[in-house]
Parts: C-alpha cells; sequence; structure tokens
C-alpha cells in the first residue's frame, strides 16, 4: 500500500488529526493507498513555512538555485521507471506516456533553472547627470498552486520550477485523485537539497484549501490549472485580495482540416493525440472541422486509427490507452455522448463504457453533429471525437472562434497561404499546424479567453513570478 504524507517545512508526515483519503486504481477500481487530508493546522504551518522559506530562498543566489533545481532533475531521471508505474496506477494512462512525462519534467527542471539564471533588470538612460535608474526584477514571493490529476507531474513542474527559478517558495496543493507520483516528484526536489520551508505539499478538500490560502497575507501569487468554472471562482478570490493569478484553464480544440491537406498523415496524427491520456488533456483535439471534399476519406482514415487503440490497464505492454480517471468522469462521459446520441449524432465507433471493472470509456467518434449538443459547446474532456464538414474557410474559421475557449488549435494544409492565414485569425493561445508541436519547456504554454491568461512555458513563465521594481539614484 502507497503511503502518501503532506511535506511541510522540510519534513513528511501525516495530517495532524490524522486524516486520510483513499488513492483507487481506475484501472481496476482497488484501492492502492491513503494519503494524508491536511487540516487547517497544517495549512498554517505550511504558510508559515512558506514566509521563511521565501526568506531564505530569495537570498540564494540563482546560481545556487540553478544547481538545486537542475539536481532535482538528475534525481528525477534517476528514478523515472519508479515514479511512473506508481503514476499509472492512480492515473491510468499507459507506463510510456508516464515515464515520458516524468522525464519531460526533468527537461523542464533544466530549462526552468537555466533560465532563472537570465532574470535580467536593465539600466535606463536618465536625464540627469550622475542618476542611475535601475529596473530590478524581484520574486513575487510565496506561491499557492493548484493543480490537476491529468498530467500529476506535468502540471506541477511548470509551476514549482518557475517558482523556484525566481525564488519563491511555494504551497503546491496536489491532486487527490493522483497524490502519490506529485509527492515523488516533490521528494526528488527535497532530496536535492532544497532548504526546508522552500516547498510545501499539501492535500484535502481543494474548495476549503485554496479559500483558506488565496486570501492568506502570505500569499502573494496564486496559479491553477483545471476547469474554467473553477479557475473563474479562484481569479475573483484572487482579484479580491489583489493576488497575482495564473490560469490554465478548459480547452474544446478545434482542428481544421483544409481541402488541399495530407489526409493519411493528419488522420493518422490526430488519432494518435486523440486517444493520449485518454483525451484528459486541454489541448485534446476534440471539434475537427473538416472540408467537404475530404471529409468522407478523412473521417474513414482517423476512425480507423481511433479504433487501433489498444484500451487496457495501463501498465499492460502494448496497451495504448488506460481507463477514465474516475467513474466521475466516465459518468460524465457517458452523459455527454448519450446528450449527442439523443440529439441525432451519428456514432462512428465507441459510444459506451467498456468492461464491467475500471474506469473505461471506448474511444469514441461522432459524426452528423449539431451546435445544440452539449458537447459542441461544453469541453468533454474525454476520449470523443466530433466530425464537421465545412465548405468554406471562412466557416471553419467561424466555427473555431464560436466558444468562449481559447486554448489550443491544430490545422492541417499545404498551402502556406492558408497556413499563415489560419494562424492569424484562429482564436487561441496556441496553434500547431502540420505537425504537433505544443507544450515544450521553451514555447509559451496557455490559452486566451475563457481558457485562462498567463504562460507557463518560455520567458513568458518566469514574468508571471517577477515582480518589477524601480530604484533611482543619485550618486
Ligand atoms: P473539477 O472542476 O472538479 O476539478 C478540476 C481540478 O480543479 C481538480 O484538480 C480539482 O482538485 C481542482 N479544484 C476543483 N475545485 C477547486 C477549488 N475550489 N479550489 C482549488 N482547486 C479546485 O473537475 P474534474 O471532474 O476533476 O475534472 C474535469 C474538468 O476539469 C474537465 O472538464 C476539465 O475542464 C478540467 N480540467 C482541466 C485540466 C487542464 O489541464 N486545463 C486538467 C484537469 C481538469
Amino acid at each position: 500500500m502507497i503511503k502518501v504524507q503532506l511535506f511541510i517545512n522540510g519534513v513528511w508526515r501525516d495530517s495532524a488529526d490524522g486524516r486520510t483519503i483513499p488513492i483507487i486504481n481506475p484501472a481496476t477500481e482497488e484501492q492502492i493507498g491513503t494519503l494524508a487530508h491536511a487540516s487547517k493546522s497544517d495549512l498554517d504551518e505550511a504558510l508559515a513555512a512558506a514566509d521563511a522559506g521565501f526568506t531564505t530562498w530569495s537570498r540564494t543566489p540563482a546560481f545556487e538555485r540553478y544547481k538545486l533545481i537542475r539536481k532535482a532533475a538528475e534525481i528525477l531521471r534517476t528514478r523515472a521507471d519508479e515514479i511512473a508505474r506508481v503514476m499509472t496506477q492512480e492515473q491510468g494512462k499507459p507506463l510510456a506516456e508516464a515515464k515520458m512525462e516524468t522525464l519531460g519534467a526533468a527537461d523542464t527542471a533544466d530549462w526552468m533553472a537555466e533560465e532563472g539564471r537570465r532574470a535580467y533588470g536593465r539600466v535606463v538612460p536618465a536625464r540627469a547627470e550622475g542618476v542611475y535608474q535601475l529596473v530590478i526584477r524581484e520574486p513575487v514571493g510565496p506561491v499557492a498552486a493548484f493543480t490537476p490529476w491529468n498530467f500529476p507531474i506535468n502540471q506541477i513542474i511548470r509551476k514549482l520550477c518557475a517558482a523556484l527559478a525566481t525564488g519563491c517558495s511555494i504551497i503546491v496543493k496536489a491532486p487527490e485523485d493522483t497524490p502519490a507520483s506529485p509527492a515523488a516528484l516533490i521528494k526528488a526536489f527535497a532530496d536535492a537539497g532544497i532548504p526546508k520551508g522552500v516547498i510545501g505539499l499539501v492535500y484535502g478538500v481543494p474548495a476549503e484549501i485554496s479559500e483558506y490560502l488565496i486570501p492568506h497575507p502570505v500569499i502573494r501569487k496564486i496559479t491553477f490549472t483545471g476547469s474554467t468554472p473553477v479557475g473563474k471562482q479562484l481569479a475573483s478570490l484572487a482579484g479580491l485580495h489583489m493576488k497575482r493569478a495564473t490560469m490554465e484553464l478548459g480547452g474544446h480544440a478545434p482542428v481544421i482540416v483544409a481541402e488541399d491537406a495530407d489526409v493519411a498523415l493528419a488522420a493518422k496524427t490526430m488519432a494518435l493525440s486523440k486517444t493520449r491520456n485518454a483525451g484528459q488533456v486541454c489541448v485534446s483535439p476534440t471539434r475537427f472541422l473538416v472540408h467537404s471534399k475530404i471529409f468522407d476519406n478523412f473521417v474513414e482514415q482517423y476512425t480507423a486509427g481511433i479504433k487501433a487503440t489498444k484500451v487496457g490497464n495501463g501498465l499492460d505492454e502494448g496497451v495504448t490507452m488506460g481507463p477514465l480517471v474516475s467513474e466521475r468522469r466516465v459518468q460524465a462521459i457517458d452523459a455527454l455522448v448519450g446528450d449527442a446520441r439523443q440529439k441525432g449524432g451519428e456514432i462512428l465507433t465507441g459510444g459506451s463504457r467498456m468492461g464491467n471493472k475500471g474506469y473505461f470509456f471506448e474511444p469514441t467518434v461522432i459524426s452528423n453533429v449539431n451546435k445544440d449538443m452539449r458537447m459542441m459547446n461544453e469541453e468533454p474532456f474525454g476520449p470523443v471525437s466530433l466530425m464537421i464538414p465545412f465548405n468554406e474557410f471562412d466557416e471553419a474559421i467561424e466555427e473555431a472562434n464560436r466558444l468562449p475557449y481559447g486554448l489550443a488549435a491544430y490545422a492541417w494544409t499545404r498551402s502556406t497561404k492558408t497556413a499563415q492565414a489560419l494562424g492569424a485569425r484562429v482564436e487561441t493561445g496556441m496553434m500547431t499546424i502540420n505537425h504537433l508541436g505544443l507544450a515544450l519547456p521553451e514555447v509559451p504554454f496557455g490559452g486566451i479567453k475563457d481558457s485562462g491568461y498567463g504562460s507557463e512555458g518560455g520567458t513568458e513563465a518566469l514574468e508571471a513570478y517577477l515582480n518589477t521594481k524601480f530604484v533611482t539614484q543619485l550618486a
């Protein structure tokens, strides 16, 4: 049995009142461990530790911070196999995906560590002789981070390393559905020698923790990844208390397949992308807008790709898609598919829950869709694809931009002119054309509109954790 504890002031421990939550394997529905449920006194200790940790860490030279973060990345690499197994057991994704996520986190840590050494200020030429005008970048302060269960490590590493690289301390409220791999991640940083108090790790009732931490005077910045409705609540609370915020929220990614696209490549690549993590990905391709002249061809090849998915326990060899994370998610997808079916949707493959054990749902393709269907408006966050034909380019753009989301978009075309027009006209935070190129550490990652604000990749990721101070000085 796995035992996940809180990490407060450099110590791994149970919660003050001994409360725990079970950890369930979504492939078997068996309990595989317990996690500690923080009480208010635990949160108070975590806050005091983060306050003291900030003093220590913000005064630690950037070069020393860089060395410790790089060391944590190396530890992560050596433990990747072990961590990936834990992640698959609690989250469901295939082992290969879990390992890729863990190794990817090490790359992100390396990159952020390097960038932390380049948080340059500047000197602005003065109007008077003897005056020095300095622009200084300072860490914003202790951070509260709230992260979801779909990428238990990846969602934390972007926040954790941006905070650490810039000199901030951080309290992570990690996901209760998938707590053990986040704990293993934090352990790598603790074992690397990050001083006590700089990183805290807590679990509990998400709303209770966010409502306590966000207004708390110690916390200077919040960062959240999760659904748009929750993000709006947390952003409001942050606004009320004048806290900096980064919001990485839901999406409903359009995929525009133009008449001149490489249909075979587009169908194959997008089918693999769709089934990754059982579609529980904020950038998962969802609305397929396909030119009517190639519609049947694309849908046939794409559906064949989806049918080739091997669904099963992520620990088993050859499995390419695991279960959904929880019973809650199976019911949510089932309700959305049922609604689409009832409103005239044609299920080309899938459409149902699988087996009688585990939270499995068939990879599903739906055609003959219309805008009244809930799924055409709400983020499905599961292995479902919607097929929509279009005739005119403008029609596709209009549908792509119809929803309040604006996170990721995909497009396939052989024309540079069309590619350029798509890049310019689709309202989105990220766009990938003719290949899959999102989410690398060195490029921006984030949304617009209801998909949130702020970026968790590229140099922008560190900006979000820095204050700008102006000092003018007459010698
Ligand atoms: P949910 O909205 O209940 O929770 C999403 C995440 O937010 C969870 O990790 C949860 O612990 C956290 N959360 C919820 N309420 C919170 C609060 N008041 N304060 C702090 N954290 C809070 O939904 P769910 O059923 O767990 O997941 C499904 C939905 O979540 C999806 O439809 C999707 O939109 C969204 N989601 C998005 C991402 C992403 O990467 N953007 C990741 C996971 C989930």
